[in-house]
């Protein structure tokens, strides 16, 4: 088992501690059918990106096998 070999400081380990801070995720919204999707990606749900299908999406509802 390893431990830290020195103690660090009180502003020392606030100061590391700064950048734990998580980000805003940042969603945008499909021009097609309005889910919100990530910036720069195709859209999950229909598989539109820039204006045309780029992504073939299987149908959510299961009929049978084909
Ligand atoms: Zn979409």
């Amino acid at each position: 088992m390893s431990l830290p070999a020195k103690r660090r400081s009180r502003s020392e380990a606030r100061r590391g501690r700064s950048h734990q801070a998580l980000k805003k995720v940042v969603l945008f919204k499909c021009p097609k059918c309005g889910k919100a999707i990530l910036p720069h990606r195709a859209c999950g749900f229909c598989g539109f990106y820039n204006g045309r299908e780029v992504i073939k999406i299987k149908l959510a509802t299961k009929k049978g096998k084909q």
